[in-house]
């Protein structure tokens, strides 16, 4: 924490937020969500000053959502650390930080999911098949919770994105959605809460993934077909260690959809194992 941090305010019910909330926006405030499973970096934090630029207050949710693991995820061992979360927060220029407990968002009785069909299916909703109802439906409790004008989220977790935005504008939610790009290690590894399981070993292999998708987006770029690209950064990923691969796939950048020709903006994601810790990755093609 910074000598001028002050200690961040804490919300952690739905009537609490709301209260707050409703307070700025009497006095004219915008209000700007960035929601998080904690274990906070720079990533982050870039979408907590990103906020701070585009409205007067942001708001960061810390809830680690047990609905978007699956039964042999690392739900149990995800990384907590709320009180340094909380600092790094103040620091980036916070207003609030929401804790919701798992009681609150999903009180007894809790019976609703909703699905975002299309650019739920593929990549890693082939892998993780309850994943993206997981997160469609806590994000669309925290923007109805905190009725923020604006929420943002990383193009690191770019199919994500690409779903909550889907999930807004089919559900007449009044927010905008607002995606930043991905913050890198040094080597340029996605910056990533998981990165911290990594062994000293595997960290080293992890930056290539990194460096394959960028060469991939070349190819592809340079006249190879997609498939044919993707084929390459399959077997690249294999030769630089990677221990299973779940997909390594050039994309229409905003559909999702599979691309037999590049005729509109793409983008290269990949999902790759090292021992037990899956990381993802992606980039624009061009
Ligand atoms: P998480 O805590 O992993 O659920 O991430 C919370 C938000 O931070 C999501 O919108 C992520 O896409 C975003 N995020 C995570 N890592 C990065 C990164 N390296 N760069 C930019 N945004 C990120």
């Amino acid at each position: 924490m910074t000598d001028s941090a002050m200690p961040l305010p804490i919300a952690d019910s739905v009537p609490s937020l709301r209260a707050q909330i409703a307070l700025w926006k009497k006095a004219g405030d915008t209000v700007a969500l960035v929601p998080t499973m904690g274990a906070l970096h720079e990533g982050h934090l870039a979408l907590v000053r990103r906020a701070k630029a585009v409205c007067a207050k942001a708001v960061v949710s810390i809830f680690v959502n047990p609905t978007q693991f699956g039964p042999n995820e690392d739900y149990g061992r995800y990384p907590r650390q709320e009180a340094k979360d909380a600092e790094l927060l103040a620091s980036a220029g916070a207003d609030l930080l929401y804790l919701p407990p798992v009681e609150a968002m999903y009180p007894r009785g809790f019976s609703t999911t909703i699905t975002v069909d299309g650019v739920s299916k593929g990549l890693c909703g082939d892998f993780r098949p309850i994943h993206f109802a997981g997160v469609a439906t806590v994000v669309a409790k925290l923007l109805l919770q905190g009725g923020p004008d604006r929420a943002l989220f990383g193009e690191k977790d770019y199919q994500q994105l690409q779903v909550i935005k889907r999930l807004v504008i089919d559900l007449d939610i009044p927010v905008a959605i607002e995606g930043v790009p991905t913050v890198r290690e040094a080597d340029g590894l996605a910056m990533s809460s998981r990165n911290a399981y990594l062994s000293p070993a595997e960290r080293a292999i992890a930056a290539r993934l990194n460096v394959i998708l960028g060469e991939v987006a070349g190819r592809a770029k340079g006249g190879e077909w997609p498939a044919q690209a993707a084929q390459w950064g399959r077997a690249e990923l294999e030769k630089a260690g990677f221990t299973k691969i779940d997909y390594l796939e050039i994309r229409d950048a905003e559909s999702l959809v599979a691309l037999e020709r590049l005729d509109r903006p793409a983008r290269v994601l990949a999902a790759a194992w090292l021992g037990k810790t899956r990381l993802i990755d992606n980039r624009a093609v061009g």
